[in-house]
This record gives C-alpha cells, structure tokens and sequence, in this order.
C-alpha cells in the first residue's frame, strides 16, 4: 500500500442539492425551535463548525451544550430525508470509474475526509451506492474535529491501528472541492486535486495552487495518473 487517497464528499463525489444546506435548518427548528435567519456559508467547512456559526448567529445562550443536541437533530433529519436526498442528488460524473481502477490496480487504500459527521458521511455514501467502495472505518470525520486542518493525521492514525500500515502524510491525496480542502492537505503536508464540482470555478480553484485541479473527475485516466503519482 503505497499511497491513501482521501476523498471529499459534498461536491466531489455526490451533489445532495438544496437538502444539504435545508437539512441544518431543520435540525436548528427542531433543537430550539426557530429557523436561522439566513444561511452561513457552509462549502469544505465540518458540520460542528457549521452549526456553532449558526448558534452564534442565533445568539442562543450555552452553545457548546446546544452543539451535540442539534448535530444529533442533524443526524436524524438526515436520516429522515434519505428518500429526498436520493431524489434531489447525484453521484458527480467520473466518480465510480475512478474509485474502482484505483482499487482494481492495487496499492491505494481509499477512504473519505469531509467535514460530515460519521452518520451524515455514511448516508450520503450510502443513498449513491458509494459506501462499500471506500474504507470507511479509517476516514476522518467532522465529528472527529471542528478544524478540518486536524483530520488528516486522524485518518493516517486510524489506518495505522485498524489496518497496520503505516503511510507518511506525502503518501496521502486529499481530493475535494474547495479552499478548506486544501487548506487541510497543506496543514498535514498531504497532497491535494482539487475539482471543479462544487461551487467553486475551476480558475478559482487553480488559482489556490494545489498539486492538481481539474473540471471533474469524468477523465477517468487522468485522475487515476494524478492519483497513483
Ligand atoms: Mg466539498
């Protein structure tokens, strides 16, 4: 196993639409009662670091003990919507086809980092049929930390312990579609691809300076050459 590649999951692998901001909302009425106001940005940030902006917004009073209830809500209107989100979204063009030749050549453990808490990550894999393509046990969560900086060494510590190989973080591809995925792959001293599936254009993007950036992932040769390098 020579190399991890750790992929983004809102924007990168699968588009959930509308749900994946509306979601938030929900989970906010059904803690406290009342919807925000308007919606923070949310692109490449973690779910707890999503929610505590909202809880600032909302100037509600003890927000670290409002924290863990509205990312259990989170989870739960998630869960609920899962027929919505099938219905709204969609896998983004590419992506089995390069999951699968990485896996097919050998030498690549794929797992995910994304700010999702672990339940939300699963589900949205799940809803697309990604779920049992990727190690998800060793993946990093934004239920593991608000900083999506930290999550790099979370997963090189996970595949260390549940699966005994031992990977330097230049050994690891952070795949993802905004400056937070970056920031994160620099943070470690990981490797970053940055596609332009998301929100962000592609020279946006390539003016951030990754090691790679592309329009998508649908030139399933080129992304697996990138990723293998
Ligand atoms: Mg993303």
């Amino acid at each position: 196993m020579d190399r991890f590649v750790l992929w983004d999951i809102d924007g990168t692998l699968v588009s959930v639409g509308g749900l994946g901001a509306e979601v938030f909302d929900r989970a906010i009425e059904a803690t406290l009662g009342r919807r925000p106001p308007e919606r923070v940005r949310m692109s490449g940030k973690t779910d707890p670091q999503i929610v505590g902006e909202y809880l600032e917004m909302l100037a509600v009073e003890d927000p670290a003990g409002q924290l863990e209830s509205v990312l259990e809500h989170l989870e739960r209107e998630l869960a609920a919507a899962e027929h919505e989100m099938r219905g709204g979204g969609r896998m983004l063009p590419g992506v089995t086809a390069v999951i699968d030749e990485l896996a097919a050549g050998g030498g690549v453990l794929q797992s995910v980092l994304t700010g999702n808490i672990a339940p939300n990550a699963r589900l949205k894999l799940a809803a697309f049929g990604l779920d049992g393509l990727l190690d998800l046990e060793v993946g990093a969560y934004g239920s593991d930390h608000a900083d999506r900086r930290m999550l790099v060494p979370v997963a090189l510590a996970r595949l260390a312990e549940l699966r005994h190989v031992e990977l330097a973080p230049g050994q690891v591809w952070i795949v993802g579609d905004t400056a937070n995925d970056l920031a994160c792959a620099r943070a470690a001293g990981a490797r970053c691809l940055l596609v332009a599936t998301g929100r962000a254009p592609l020279e946006d993007l390539a003016a951030l300076g990754p090691d790679a950036v592309l329009a998508d992932l649908a030139d399933t040769a080129a992304v697996v050459a990138i990723l293998r390098s």
